[in-house]
């Protein structure tokens, strides 16, 4: 293979406009990219956390779920005070942060988060209460070790094709190229199926059954589990980190708006 032309005059000129237009654009603006270091003194209000404050040294995951708030809201995927995320700060022992109850999500701010244990307790006292779906987050974060991040929505879609097809006990979700967006899936005749639970109002069942299933998954082996929905209620999802749950978020919504919008058309 010949070796490539040096470029002229006029092409290097434009290669190092362009890099400067990339530069620009690539420059911070709040809010950044999750799970990248977050430029703490940003115009954020309540970043940092002062010395001694009870959320002092989360501030990275605290920035990362704040902005997932203002863009699932800004989707519609966490409309209200609907959904709940968590990171997971420290496995031993297990610890996670949880969005607070009844928080507006497209308005979280710095304080709405509660630090909670392996029972779904606060660690520390004076905390706001957690989300009434914490033991949810709990055992995801109890059952795949390699996860650093839960994240729930209340889509339209989610909310109505997990009612539509319960009574098949899961989605089915077949040759969508956008299913490659879920890590270790590898093409797009995959025939995926995504569970569904029923709605039930008692959380510590829920977890249970939930962290039967994820057992079930872990011993059966391929790719997953990527999440699951209940019914008429909304999706649950997880990654190794921030980015990586919200990419699967936005799958998720993407292949069930697809599968919904379908099923208008025949
Ligand atoms: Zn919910």
């Amino acid at each position: 293979m010949s070796p490539s032309p040096p470029p002229t005059a006029a092409e290097s000129s434009a290669a190092a406009s362009g890099n400067a237009a990339a530069n620009s654009l690539a420059a911070p603006a709040w809010p950044l990219n999750p799970s990248q270091p977050h430029g703490l003194g940003l115009p954020f209000p309540g970043l940092p956390f002062p010395d001694g404050h009870r959320l002092r040294g989360c501030e990275v995951a605290v920035a990362d779920l704040v902005q997932t708030g203002q863009l699932f809201y800004q989707r519609g995927w966490s409309v209200g005070t609907s959904s709940n995320y968590s990171v997971i700060i420290d496995r031993q022992p297990l610890e996670l942060l949880v969005t607070a109850s009844g928080m507006h999500k497209g308005r979280l701010r710095a304080d709405d988060f509660v630090r909670i244990n392996d029972q779904g307790r606060p660690v520390l006292p004076d905390q706001p209460k957690s989300s009434a779906e914490t033991m949810l987050h709990v055992v995801a974060a109890q059952k795949l070790p390699n996860i650093g991040c839960v994240l729930h929505t209340h889509s339209v879609w989610a909310t109505i094709l997990g009612d539509k097809f319960f009574h098949r006990g899961h989605v089915p979700i077949h040759g969508f190229e956008m299913l490659k967006g879920l890590d270790g899936i590898t093409t797009h005749e995959t025939n995926y199926e995504l569970r569904i639970f029923e709605n039930t109002q008692d959380i510590p069942v829920l977890a249970d059954e939930v962290g039967r299933w994820l057992d079930e998954c872990l011993a059966a082996g391929g790719p997953g589990p990527h999440g699951y929905l209940i019914r008429k209620h909304g999706l649950y999802t997880w990654g190794k980190d921030v980015a990586e749950a919200q990419r699967h978020i936005e799958i998720y919504e993407f292949l069930l708006e697809c599968v919904g919008r379908q099923l208008l058309m025949t």
